[in-house]
C-alpha cells in the first residue's frame, strides 16, 4: 500500500521538499515497522521543511524528528505488533527517514514504549522540545540545584522547550522568571507557572562580563548574546542548561561567570542521548507534567498543514507545541 510522506530530494538548485507517495519497499533498513499516528513540529523541523537548512545529511530524506505510532511488524526482541511506541532524535530527518510519513521502519534500539498514562498524542505534544526541557531540568538537578537556591530563568519562554520547562519547574516549586519577546503571551506564561516576565530585549543586546546576580539557574533555548547575558547574571554557584540556538549559534561570552562565580554551563543534547536518560526523562514527563497545562500549550493540525507550521515556527509565531495528525 502506498503511503504519504514529506520527502526532501536534492536538486541542482538545492532541495525540493514536498508531499509524495511512497512504497514500503522504499523505507530504510530497520527491525521494526511502525504505523505512524502522530508527529510534531519542532524548530529543527521548521528548518528542514524550509528546504534551506543543513539539518538533512542524506537524500532523499523523509522529514520529522519525532514520531509516535503502533508497531506493525518487528524482529526486535523488545517490541511486538500492537505496541505503542515513540521515537525522537537518533538521526530521524537527518540520516534516517523520519516521522512525517504514514509508515516508518527504524531500529528497535531507538524506540521507547509509550509511557503508561501518556497517549501517543500527548507524547507528541511533548515531543523533542518537551523531552529536551525535561533533560534541561534533570541537568540542573544533577548539578545539585533546587528551588531553595533562588529563581530560575527560562528563555524562549513561549516556545516549545520554554513552555514545557516553565510548567515542569514551577510545579517542582521553582520561582520561574520567563523571558519572552511576546509580551502579549504574559497571561499564558503565568498560567503555566511563571511568576515574573522579562522582555527578551533586556538580554539580547551585548552586556557586561558580569552583571547583577538575578537568578540561580536557567534553561536557555536561545543561545548567542542572550546566553552570554544569562551567564553573566547567574548567581554565585548557579547553573545554566543550554540546549538551543533560536537566537544564534555563537556565544559571545567571557569566562568571568565561570572563574569568578563558579557558574556552570551544562550542555544538553537530546538527539544522541543514551537510553537510560531517555527512559528517565519520559517516565518523569509522564508522572510530573501537568496534563491540563500540556493541553493548554498544545494545538493539533492535520498533516497537510505541516509546511505552514514550519514557516511559523521559524518566525517565532508558534506558541507552545504543535501535534501533527499523520495517520
Ligand atoms: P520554538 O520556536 O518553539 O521556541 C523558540 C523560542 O525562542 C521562540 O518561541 C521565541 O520565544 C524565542 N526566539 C525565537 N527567535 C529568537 C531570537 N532571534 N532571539 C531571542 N529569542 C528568540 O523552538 P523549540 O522550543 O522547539 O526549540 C528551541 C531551541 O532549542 C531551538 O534552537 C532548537 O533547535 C533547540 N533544541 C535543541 C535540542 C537539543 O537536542 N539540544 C532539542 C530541541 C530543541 P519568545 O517568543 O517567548 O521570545
Amino acid at each position: 500500500m502506498p503511503f504519504k510522506a514529506v520527502r526532501a530530494d536534492k536538486t541542482e538548485a538545492g532541495q525540493d521538499v514536498r508531499f509524495v507517495q511512497m512504497e514500503e519497499s522504499e523505507l530504510m533498513d530497520g527491525d521494526v515497522t511502525i504505523r505512524v499516528s502522530d508527529s510534531t513540529v519542532n524548530y529543527k523541523d521548521g528548518l528542514a521543511l524550509s528546504g534551506k537548512s543543513a539539518v538533512i545529511r542524506r537524500f532523499p530524506m523523509i522529514l520529522g524528528i519525532d514520531l509516535a505510532g503502533v508497531v506493525e511488524t518487528s524482529s526486535h526482541s523488545g517490541f511486538a505488533p500492537g505496541d505503542e511506541v515513540i521515537l525522537n532524535g537518533f538521526g530521524l530527518s537527518e540520516t534516517h527517514f523520519g516521522g512525517y510519513a504514514e509508515k516508518a521502519r527504524v531500529k528497535g534500539d531507538w524506540l521507547v514504549k509509550a509511557p503508561q498514562g501518556l497517549s501517543r498524542r500527548e507524547a507528541m505534544a511533548i515531543g523533542t522540545a518537551g523531552y529536551t526541557a525535561m533533560l534541561c531540568v534533570m541537568a540542573l538537578e544533577r548539578h545539585g540545584m533546587t528551588p531553595a537556591a533562588g529563581p530560575v530563568l527560562v528563555t524562549g519562554a513561549a516556545g516549545g522547550v520554554g513552555s514545557t520547562a516553565i510548567s515542569l519547574l514551577a510545579d517542582k516549586g521553582w520561582k520561574v522568571i520567563a523571558s519572552t519577546g511576546r509580551g502579549s503571551e504574559a497571561d499564558y506564561l503565568k498560567s503555566l507557572g511563571a511568576s515574573e516576565i522579562v522582555d527578551r530585549a533586556t538580554l539580547s543586546a551585548p552586556g557586561k562580563p558580569l552583571g547583577k546576580e538575578l537568578w540561580a539557574a536557567a534553561v536557555d533555548s536561545v543561545g548567542s548574546t542572550t546566553l552570554a547575558n544569562v551567564l553573566a547574571q547567574t548567581r554565585y554557584g548557579g547553573a545554566v542548561s543550554a540546549c538551543g540556538l533560536a537566537g544564534g549559534m555563537d556565544l559571545p561570552a567571557t569566562v568571568a561567570p565561570f572563574i569568578l562565580r563558579s557558574v556552570a554551563l551544562l550542555g544538553v543534547d537530546s538527539v544522541q542521548r543514551p537510553m537510560p536518560d531517555r527512559l528517565e526523562a519520559w517516565r518523569r514527563l509522564a508522572s510530573d507534567l501537568d496534563r491540563a497545562k500540556l493541553a493548554a500549550i498544545t494545538h493539533t493540525i492535520p498533516f497537510d498543514q505541516v509546511f505552514e507550521a514550519g514557516r511559523k515556527i521559524l518566525k517565532g509565531e508558534i506558541r507552545g507545541r504543535v501535534v501533527v495528525t499523520i495517520g
